[in-house]
């Protein structure tokens, strides 16, 4: 059996109250960071409870999963794609998608851009780095993140807005790597916003941290944390299948 790191191990004091997790959770979270309640795998009567509770933003990471959820859920939630994004499922989330979190190339930005202009809508996308010492891990090197920057084509997507960056950690015990990690994110965020977003508000979020390592990210500067077993408990993929 493959256990997790032991920075894993706070989910599994997972309170079954998804009310009381949540307001947990953001009593501990400092002004200005937002929370997106990963809800993956998980019922929409799981989803409504946390948006009873006043939660507005929900992400997830399967394209046909999220819309399904969109279509029987309160239209004023703010859905955050948040996995690998595949060209050809961009155009089944467009419809009402707020914010496309995993985007690591430049032909996705153009085909949102495109599918936001068919729907007459602008989608906020975050530029994933791969920051972690995994090679699982999608997202941008840093290099061809700054190349395509540079290169400057991106301006002219106008139904597109570039919000920031989003990473993830390597899964590990090591809490200075997972520091660094998160160190290093911050780092390209200010030299992005610095060297190409100086004069835009739009550029502005650091999506760093989950339920086992939030705590360091925000530490290092993240200002939206992506958290899901702390507030619905353990995931069972098979059950989902
Ligand atoms: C599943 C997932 C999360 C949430 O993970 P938890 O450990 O359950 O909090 C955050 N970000 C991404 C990209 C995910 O896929």
């Amino acid at each position: 059996m493959h256990l997790p790191p032991l920075r894993n191990f706070a989910a599994f004091f997972w309170n079954m109250d998804i009310k009381e997790n949540l307001n947990r959770i953001k009593a501990s979270l400092p002004q200005g960071v937002k929370l997106v309640a990963v809800s993956k795998t998980h019922p929409v009567e799981m989803l409504q409870e946390a948006y009873d509770a006043g939660q507005r933003i929900f992400g997830e990471n399967k394209v046909q999963e999220m819309t399904a959820k969109s279509q029987v859920l309160p239209r004023d939630i703010e859905w955050h794609f948040i996995g690998h994004v595949q060209s050809n499922k961009i155009k089944m989330m467009a419809p009402y998608v707020s914010v496309i979190q995993g985007v690591d190339t430049y032909d996705k930005l153009v085909e949102i851009d495109r599918q936001a202009a068919r729907n007459s809508r602008h989608i906020t996308c975050f530029l994933q780095l791969h920051i972690a010492s995994e090679d699982t891990k999608f997202g941008f090197s840093p290099d061809e993140c700054s190349a395509m920057l540079e290169q400057g084509d991106w301006k002219n997507l106008k139904n597109i807005t570039i919000g920031g960056v989003m990473g993830m950690a390597t899964n590990t015990d090591d809490l200075a790597q997972v520091r660094r990690e998160f160190g290093r994110l911050k780092e390209i965020f200010d030299t992005y916003k610095q060297n190409y977003f100086a004069g835009s508000a739009d550029f502005n979020t650091i999506s760093a941290g989950m339920s086992g390592d939030y705590e360091l990210a925000i530490e290092a500067g993240s200002n939206m944390v992506r958290i899901g077993s702390a507030i619905f408990g353990e995931r069972n993929y098979n059950l989902n299948k």
